[in-house]
């Protein structure tokens, strides 16, 4: 898929996460990259996440299920993380400090519903781009202390291009607070 950019036509077939190794390692070889082929789920990631000290989550799932699991697991470990969301050519983006500041189920006390006969979401190519991109930017501004988006939501509008930040603040009946 063109979103895809980490795979072209001369991997199809291969596995993912070996494709994806491969084109990462090239980029940069001291970079040491352990890949996982395994579904995400509460017993895989806990499973992952005891291997090793991770300091940060990065939610790249494409739907609501996987990313308040994420947001869960992140509260739970007290994992700092991102989350991003995008349908067609819009997004959204939020980044947790878990025993500090509002996280994806303040904001969103359930997942939404999708109509069982709408299928997957629609998704323009360049709007995971862009919401990837600013992912990887949280991550860094975050490791460098610099202001990033908690107790913020970012909403990315991209067909009139406005980037909207929202104010939001932690729940007490979240489970996040207590
Ligand atoms: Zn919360």
């Amino acid at each position: 898929m063109q979103r895809q950019i980490l795979y072209n036509e001369t991997q199809i077939r291969e596995d993912k996460v070996k494709s994806a190794k491969e084109v990462l390692s090239k980029l940069n070889s001291d970079v040491k990259i352990n890949t996982y082929k395994d579904y995400v789920d509460e017993d895989s990631i806990q499973k992952y996440l005891k291997e090793k000290n991770y300091d940060f989550i990065v939610d790249c799932s494409d739907n609501f299920k996987t990313k308040f699991l994420v947001n869960k697991i992140a509260i739970e470990s007290n994992l700092r993380c991102v989350i991003a969301g995008i349908k067609d050519f819009y997004g959204q983006i939020i980044t947790i400090n878990p025993k500090e500041t509002a996280c994806y189920q303040c904001v969103f006390p359930k997942p939404l519903e999708t109509p069982p006969n709408e299928g997957p979401l629609p998704v323009i190519g360049v709007t995971p781009g862009i919401l990837g991109t600013l992912e990887a930017l949280e991550v860094i501004k975050t490791a460098l202390g610099l202001p990033n988006l908690e107790n913020k939501i970012l909403m990315v509008n991209l067909i009139d291009l406005r980037f909207n930040i929202i104010e939001i603040v932690k729940s007490e009946k979240c489970i996040c607070s207590g």
